[in-house]
């Protein structure tokens, strides 16, 4: 049975695809339709595996089901753990028309859609998120790749799922930490591009942290389509997809400095969306109660609205000096001009920016 589905799609042209947001969908799908060939490949990790591996294969009635279950972790985002994926499809002899199907969070979702970017230089793939993060951020929008040891995400391609299935109910077992951080995404969403969406989650975060099905689902559906929307406008980032980066700027620095290690992204990035909220106001395009409710939205999400202790705004200065989305060796960041409403920019006053970097630093 084909269970009452909530769409949307990715309008992308010859390459547009759907998303169905549902409880339930995991295990209770056919997928079949998705794919093209009899075989199937479904990649995952040790700690998803053994939780949803049976359902997900059962969204494949019609075809040849292999399975790769790779270590879990940020630092198995590599190229050998890539290579024990093209090592099964040559193992199991998959041909060009072979499906690859990613069960996981984002690193499976992306080193899975590397793979199938570039097996036989290209194949269909198929996104099952089970993170709050993966279902409303890595699934959507087309970046695969893997990690170098000098740098995040550095090899990479774009490459687009036929088709993304999130399961709110995958969310269930996923620590409170992972949880959060996945929030601090769909805040952003909010602040970025959609006030009534801001309005709507200071309204429902309880019900959201208490793992309400509704509310979750209407939370993960609204990210979607936000992030969606601008992916369709601009899917090589050369434009508004850099809005995306609100609080990442500042959030990088704090993931470097903690060497990737203690802090999760989304909570570096809750940290830098104070920070470039607390700048914004300073140059006057917030007011006081703006910053206050980021804050309080950030604190009911139970995620961190300061920079670890001990990080200097030297420590800032020189890490942000080398983001890889600056341009010709200037500090880009995005600033709010409104809640709901954030811009680019280069050209900010470096008073108001060194005042912001001392407010958070002690
Ligand atoms: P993750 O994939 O490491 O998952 C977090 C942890 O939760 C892991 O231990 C995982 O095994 C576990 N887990 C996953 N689902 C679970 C479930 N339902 N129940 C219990 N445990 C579960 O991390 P993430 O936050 O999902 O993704 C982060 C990755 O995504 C990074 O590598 C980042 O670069 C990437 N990313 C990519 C994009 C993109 O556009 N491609 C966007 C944002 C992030
Ligand atoms: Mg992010």
């Amino acid at each position: 049975m084909q269970p009452k589905q909530d769409h949307l799609n990715v309008e992308l042209g010859e390459r547009r695809y759907p998303i169905v947001i549902e409880e339930g969908s995991l295990g209770s799908m056919d997928l079949s339709p998705w794919v093209a060939g009899e075989q199937v490949l479904i990649v995952s990790n040790e700690t998803v595996a053994p939780l949803y591996l049976e359902q997900a294969r059962a969204s494949f009635p019609g075809s040849r089901v292999d399975e790769v279950i790779l270590p879990d972790g940020e630092r198995y985002k590599t190229w050998e753990t890539l290579n024990r994926i093209f090592d099964v499809l040559i193992d199991k002899q998959h041909t060009r028309r072979t499906t690859l199907v990613a069960l996981g969070g984002g690193v499976i979702g992306d080193i899975t859609g590397f793979a199938a970017a570039t097996w036989q230089r290209g194949v269909d793939f198929i996104q099952i998120p089970t993170t709050l993060l993966a279902q409303v951020d890595a699934s959507v929008g087309g970046k695969t790749g893997i990690n170098h040891p000098q740098g995040k995400n550095m090899i990479g391609a774009f490459h687009q799922p036929r088709i993304v299935v999130a399961d709110p109910l995958t969310l269930g077992s996923l620590p409170p930490t992972e949880m959060a951080a996945g929030m601090a995404e769909v805040i952003k969403y909010g602040l970025i591009r959609d006030e009534h969406f801001l309005s709507w989650l200071e309204e429902h975060m309880d019900h959201l942290m208490a793992m309400q099905p509704e509310p979750l689902k209407e939370a993960i559906r609204r990210s979607c389509e936000c992030k969606a929307a601008i992916v369709a406008e601009d899917e090589r980032e050369a434009g508004v997809r850099a809005l995306l980066n609100l609080g990442h700027t500042f959030g990088h620095a704090i993931e470097t400095h903690t060497g990737y290690s203690d802090w999760l992204h989304g909570e570096a990035v809750a940290a830098g969306m104070m920070m470039a909220t607390d700048l914004s106001e300073r140059l006057g395009y917030l007011n006081y109660n703006d910053s206050v409710r980021v804050r309080q939205l950030l604190i009911r999400a139970r995620l961190p609205v300061n920079p670890p202790e001990g990080m200097s705004p030297v420590h800032f200065r020189a890490l942000m000096q080398v983001d890889k989305k600056n341009v010709s060796g200037r500090v880009r960041l995005v600033l709010l001009r409104a809640l709901g409403d954030a811009f680019v920019t280069e050209d900010f006053d470096p008073e108001a920016f060194e005042a912001t970097l001392n407010h958070f630093c002690h």
